[in-house]
């Protein structure tokens, strides 16, 4: 489990409460706020 504001890497992340994916392209992105319910939990599927 992620969260909003975590460097975890390059990868796909999914929103827990609503399942809208992020990308995250390097080391130095941090995981935003997910775009869409404004939630902070993601998990890594990729
Ligand atoms: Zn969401």
């Amino acid at each position: 489990m992620h969260s909003t504001g975590e460097k975890p890497g390059k990868g796909i992340y999914q929103c827990i409460n609503c399942n809208q994916k992020i990308k995250l392209s390097g080391s130095s992105d941090t995981l935003p706020p997910c775009p869409r319910c404004r939630k902070s939990k993601y998990k890594k599927i990729k």
